[in-house]
């Protein structure tokens, strides 16, 4: 399966228009354990993808995916906004002229999220969202049926597993033992991401 400039537009619009509506939600969950800023982040920069999307959709895939990371390194700011422009911008660069397609995707999607990491400085376990990318990333290296039902199970329980956990990185990890209990905003919004892949995976975009 090709992923074709129908599809790219499309999966980067419902991303971006998904991110923009949970925006409330990603404020509340920064408002526990940070500064109460990531949906604004969050939704300026996807709304500066929306705004950009003909000229991105317009370009050949790996430059589109290169083109998100660069709106939302210019948009989002905090801590996020590196951190997302770097997943996008790495994967544009490892998909790099060839066509995107099922086949590409973990290691494309692997290249964006080891970006993450080096830029974080972190690993999964620290209650970042490389606690959602770092196991969708496996599940996409499994591959098999159910691809779309597996990453969002995999995303969803990433999620979920920040919540006991103590963040030893970003503004939460300020908070020490106190950040323990809540849902990392950054893994919530990583979820939101994946969801939004899914469909393009299932052949439904
Ligand atoms: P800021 O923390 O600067 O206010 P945001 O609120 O937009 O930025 O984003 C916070 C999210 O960024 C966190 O919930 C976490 O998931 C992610 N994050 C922060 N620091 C790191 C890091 N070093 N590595 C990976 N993710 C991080
Ligand atoms: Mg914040």
């Amino acid at each position: 399966m090709t992923l074709d400039q129908f599809s790219l537009k499309t999966t980067i619009g419902a991303a971006a228009q998904e991110v923009i509506a949970h925006a409330d939600e990603l404020t509340a969950l920064d408002q526990a354990i940070g500064d109460g800023d990531h949906g604004i982040n969050m939704k300026r920069g996807f709304a500066e993808v929306l705004a950009q999307l003909d000229s991105i959709a317009a370009k050949p895939p790996g430059e589109a995916l290169k083109a998100v990371g660069m709106a939302l390194v210019m948009k989002v700011g905090g801590a996020s906004g590196p951190l997302y422009g770097s997943l996008f911008m790495a994967m544009g660069k490892a998909l790099g002229d060839r066509p995107a397609s099922l086949d590409v995707l973990p290691d494309i999607f692997s290249a964006g999220v080891d970006a993450v990491a080096a830029r974080g400085k972190s690993t999964p376990g620290e209650k970042t969202m490389l606690d959602v990318l770092a196991p969708v990333r496996d599940a996409m290296r499994t591959g098999g049926p159910d691809l779309g039902a597996r990453l969002r199970q995999a995303a969803s329980r990433g999620a979920a597993a920040t919540i006991p956990m103590r963040a030893t990185k970003g503004r939460a990890a300020f908070l020490g033992e106190r950040s323990v209990g809540h849902l990392d905003p950054g893994a919530r919004s990583s979820q939101i991401l994946v969801e939004a892949l899914t469909p393009f995976l299932e052949g439904r975009s």
